[in-house]
């Protein structure tokens, strides 16, 4: 059972809010580290190991520094992140960019940086050749579509948009060869969240066998694969994380059985987890503002779907505790709601908490991947900031929070006050 833990007590907090007023996002950096390091050091027994932290889950400059000095790199999948990559200095090959629909100015951007291109079409070959150029080392991204299961929220692989398919992956390293690359690497990425030891391990065993089969059948060399995201994390207590060691064993067998008769080792193995690295160590801490009773009991928050939409969006588990209140009996069913003006607006509905008073700090837990990355403006609602809790106890703001300003900078203000209406 994962127990659901909450970095700073109850004063330490009222002692924060005076500089920092709820709602934020809370990172702890020393946990963040830690399971960086354990990662790197499952992961280590395979040759030019590297996890590439996927951008979209946890987007902060500040984190991305933190993770490099770990030895991670970056998997970005726009133009923009590709600037938060460099921001954080990371460089060159550090950086993956694995995107889709890519217009031809983003492609540039990654060549320019040196980021390693992960192809999602047989036709991008032809537009990337066209458009920019191509580079020397190019990864292709794999979907199996019919022959791999998928899972609930990226759904099953022959409706997911992303990819080539198994033929055309044939076609198109040969292709690529001839187009002037040296440099190879396969890419997949076709679960969400998944908790499965074996379904990763079976990710693997599928990702082998066509890097040799590639190799068998057109001479193509992969230098490298990268198995993606997609690892869950224990959103309830009564679930349990995928284990590293157990599944970089897994992987290891695999690669002894199928790699190495192949001819095709030392291949390098990469993955671009977002989730599993940040999801547990970060916690968005609200208050509650006002307890109301009618048909259901609702506890309103001083935060809302704005800063965390994973519940209303997919009806996603996040565990709530209340500061001081850890050791409480969960005295009370309740809706704990945001101020949004949507009733899907909950952060959990009828959840067993102890009894929630005005004031109390309301801790929203593993919410440091996809969440705050997934804020939005809706009802004029401005996001809120985060903070870091460093390895030494101190807590340094990464991002404050939204102003009126920021949410109005994109329009401007003389041509405004210059409008006529006709
Ligand atoms: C979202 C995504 C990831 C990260 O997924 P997690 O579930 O956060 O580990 C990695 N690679 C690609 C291509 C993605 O789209």
């Amino acid at each position: 059972m994962a127990e659901k833990k909450f970095p700073l007590s109850k004063a330490e907090l009222e002692e924060l809010v005076r500089r920092y007023p709820t709602p934020f996002y809370l990172y702890d950096e020393k946990a963040i580290r830690e399971n960086a390091r354990a990662i790197n050091a499952a992961f280590g027994v395979f040759p030019g190991f590297r996890e590439h932290f996927a951008v979209k889950a946890l987007p902060n400059p500040f984190i991305l520094k933190l993770l490099a000095g770990e030895g991670f790199g970056a998997d970005c999948s726009s133009y923009t992140e590709l600037l938060l990559a460099d921001m954080a200095g990371l460089k060159g090959e550090e950086i993956m960019f694995t995107s889709n629909e890519t217009p031809a100015a983003e492609y540039q951007s990654a060549l320019d940086l040196g980021a390693v291109i992960n192809l999602d079409d047989f036709t991008h070959i032809e537009y990337l050749e066209r458009n920019a150029r191509i580079p020397e080392l190019v990864s292709c991204r794999y979907n199996p579509g019919p022959l791999k299961e998928g899972n609930a929220i990226i759904g099953k692989p022959e409706e997911a948009k992303y990819g080539f398919t198994r033929g055309q992956l044939f076609e198109a390293y040969p292709l690529l060869r001839e187009k002037g690359a040296k440099r190879f690497g396969l890419h997949t990425m076709v679960a969400s969240n998944e908790l499965s030891l074996e379904y990763h391990i079976e990710t693997g065993r599928m990702i082998f066998e066509l890097a040799a089969a590639i190799f068998a059948k057109t001479g193509v060399k992969m230098e490298f694969v990268n198995l993606g995201g997609g690892v869950g994390i224990p959103y309830r207590p009564e679930e349990k994380a995928v284990d590293y060691g157990e599944l970089a064993k897994g992987l290891e067998a695999l690669y002894r059985e199928i790699i190495v008769p192949a001819g095709l080792a030392p291949l390098g193995v990469r993955i671009e987890w977002g989730r599993t690295v940040t999801g547990p160590y970060g916690y968005l801490v609200t208050r509650a503002l006002h307890h109301k009773h009618i048909y259901r009991e609702y506890v309103g928050l001083d935060s809302c779907m704005a800063d965390l939409m994973r519940p209303a969006l997919y009806g996603a588990y996040h565990h709530i505790t209340v500061a001081g209140k850890e050791n409480e009996s969960a005295a009370e069913t309740c809706d704990v709601v945001g101020s949004l003006c949507e009733n899907n607006d909950k952060f959990a509905v009828q959840r067993r908490l102890p009894k929630i008073d005005a004031g109390d700090f309301v801790i929203i837990h593993d919410a440091g991947a996809h969440g705050r990355a997934m804020g939005f403006n809706y009802n004029g609602k401005l996001r809120c900031g985060e903070l870091l809790l460093r390895g030494d106890g101190t807590i340094t703001r990464i991002r404050r929070g939204e102003t009126p300003g920021d949410y109005f900078a994109t329009l401007d203000q003389d041509a405004l006050a210059q409008f006529a209406v006709l």
